[in-house]
């Protein structure tokens, strides 16, 4: 074993040249999407009016490894690769013979691996001459990557911030209007599913597919515009597939390979992203690896939604797709890990999930999380976001489950992003008034009967 740095850094030359698409492997794909005017699968045409023509083909692609744009990744080149951190300190506060690596998506200004999506995203529209963009944010990450990447290509923007988000995280509008973008809370009284939300419901707080349901509106009704998602697509799962493959090269650097990959999931990008080449050698019998996604109990999608077919926003304007889901009229409690409070999953990873690839899904608490959080940030220095902790929690239980057993596995989690605009869940937790909110059985069938029936 080669001595391990505190942090594997690989050269900027080695940065990826093309994204990985785990769809080229997959024994069988994920169920079709469904268009909702036919009711019959939904083709790339069917995305244009809503995506950019070459994101809907990505959508629907089994290329293996597609091209990353030399625009794109000159780009990428500002704040990539990231680096591979072996925790140390962490290790030896748990007492494990473990070793616990975490891939680190949390150093550049949007604070999240969003922007390794929202790049390429914002770079494919321009290309086709659309000049605005519309879309939603939950905890305020993606809607910060996407500021900085259309203002680095030079498109109008409008975000849709989930209402109580932007109530808990002013710093992060204010973030994204200094990148130039145009911020609205959502419900808005900028669109007709907003206002019929408002009409409803006037303190409405929010939720993702709502947020989802206004963009996508805005989209399809203003010339020139178009609507990009930063989370659950095939096409932002390609894009952020970057981060598994440095992280597997810097494992190689180690001469390390993972037993474990953990990541937390909330449409399922970053899962996605990190375990994508990890998966390939699954899928193709080469490794054996153990994947397991993390999500808010709050917010179980995967651990006890129903794999069925549901609508991605509550517009009900988006294609259908098959996935673990809550129902998209499911309205989660407002937890600290807002970006995970979305009601479905990424077609892949629920088909993977299903299919037995993806081995395990767990639901977590807040507290619990919490608690996870501030530890890995008193031993690593590094303060995580609610999101990513999840993670944290789950590589902290397996750490101290190799302790028991004597077994020094290799773990590898993904730490998406920082938690410095969440200093308000810190202020609640340090304060001992976080609560672990977890839906009944009844509400969650609440969310069940917004299903729509499909043959
Ligand atoms: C958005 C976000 C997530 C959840 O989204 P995924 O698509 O599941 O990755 C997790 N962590 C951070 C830091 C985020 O910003």
């Amino acid at each position: 074993m080669k001595n391990v740095p505190n942090r594997v850094i690989l050269p900027e030359s080695e940065l990826p040249r093309q994204w990985y698409n785990v769809q080229a492997d997959m024994p069988e794909r994920h169920d079709p999407y469904i268009n909702p005017g036919t009711g019959k699968p939904a083709t790339s045409e069917d995305f244009y009016p809503i995506f950019a023509e070459e994101l809907a083909r990505q959508e629907f692609s089994t290329e293996r490894f597609i091209d990353i744009p030399d625009e794109v990744r000159e780009l990428y080149k500002t704040y990539r690769p990231s680096p591979l951190h072996r925790a140390y300190r962490l290790e030896k506060a748990l007492d494990t013979p473990a070793r616990i690596y975490y891939k680190y998506e949390g150093g550049n200004t949007s604070g999240s691996h969003k922007l390794n999506s929202a790049l390429p995203q914002v770079y494919y529209n321009k290309r086709q001459g659309i000049t605005r963009l519309t879309t939603e944010t939950g905890a305020g990450q993606w809607g910060t990557a996407l500021a900085m990447a259309a203002r680095f290509f030079g498109l109008d923007l409008t975000v849709f911030m989930v209402k109580i988000s932007s109530m808990q995280k002013p710093y992060r509008k204010a973030i994204m209007e200094t990148f130039g973008a145009d911020v609205a809370a959502s419900p808005s009284d900028r669109t007709a599913s907003g206002r019929k939300i408002l009409e409803q419901d006037p303190e409405c707080l929010g939720s993702l597919g709502v947020a989802i349901s206004e963009a996508v509106e805005m989209a399809v009704t203003t010339p020139g515009s178009r609507y990009v998602l930063g989370s659950v697509l095939n096409q932002v799962l390609l894009h952020q597939s970057v981060i598994g493959l440095e992280a597997k090269l810097q494992l190689e650097m180690v001469d390390e390979y993972p037993d474990l990959v953990i990541g937390c999931s909330g449409g399922g990008s970053n899962m996605g992203g990190l375990m994508a080449p990890f998966m390939r050698d699954r899928l193709t019998g080469a490794r054996k690896p153990y994947f397991i996604a993390v999500e808010p109990a709050a917010c179980p999608s995967f651990t006890r939604g129903k794999y069925a077919y549901d609508f991605c926003d509550t517009a009900k304007v988006t294609p259908l797709a098959r996935m673990y889901t809550l129902g998209s009229g499911f309205m989660p409690s407002s937890i600290h890990a807002g970006g995970l409070r979305y009601h479905g999953m990424s077609p892949i990873l629920s088909k993977l999930y299903h299919d037995g690839f993806l081995d395990e899904a767990r639901a977590e608490k807040q507290n619990d999380v919490f608690a996870a959080a501030k530890l890995f940030a008193g031993e690593e220095g590094i303060l995580p976001a609610p999101e990513s902790s999840h993670a944290i929690k789950a590589a902290i239980d397996e750490a101290l489950r190799c302790k028991q057993s004597g077994e020094a596995r290799t773990i590898l989690f993904g730490l998406s992003g920082h938690g410095h605009f969440d200093m308000g869940a810190y202020i609640s937790y340090n304060e001992g008034s976080i609560t672990d909110y977890i839906p009944t059985d009844e509400e969650l069938q609440k969310g069940f009967d917004t299903l729509p029936k499909v043959e």
